[in-house]
């Protein structure tokens, strides 16, 4: 069942409900900011929920994208510029990322054979692949306009 785009709570408790986890405010706050703003990181996400949860804690939130990406409802995404995990809905889609290396900022790629995996490495090593994750690096149109620090 896959994630809508602005998930209700409803929505979000039937979603923990069919993949076993029990519905709590903190979960179900997670599911819809993370569905709103894609890599997101913990710390973020703590932000962002604080207001609303003050009762919720930097910890409980780390845990709750631990959960959420084990039963997949989120994905756990690593970049090389990011300095640590962020986390998006679990598409299933096989996307890539494309990732500023001066201001960070991430970008959805879309997979580029349209199914996984969409490299074939020169060597398996005897692995059956079942993904290849991308990272595509650059710099963005705002940072190469930016005068260089010289
Ligand atoms: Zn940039
Ligand atoms: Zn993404």
């Amino acid at each position: 069942m896959p994630v809508p785009a602005t998930p209700s709570p409803e929505e979000c408790a039937a979603l923990l409900h069919s993949r076993g986890l029990r519905v709590t405010a903190g979960r179900v706050a997670t599911i819809i900011h993370v569905r709103a703003h894609p890599h997101s990181s913990a710390s973020e996400v703590h932000t962002a929920l604080a207001g609303d949860l003050p009762s919720l804690s930097v910890q409980s939130v780390h845990n709750i994208v631990q959960d959420l990406s084990e039963c997949g409802i989120l994905r756990r995404v690593e970049l090389p510029d990011s300095g640590g995990a962020r986390y998006e809905v679990e598409r299933l889609d096989n996307h890539h990322h494309v990732q500023c290396v001066v201001c960070h900022r991430i970008e959805d790629v879309e997979c580029a054979e349209g199914r996984a995996p969409c490299l074939t490495p020169s060597d398996t090593h005897g692995m059956r692949i079942i993904e290849a994750s991308l990272t595509f690096r650059g710099i963005c149109r705002d940072c190469d306009a930016e005068p260089s620090p010289a």
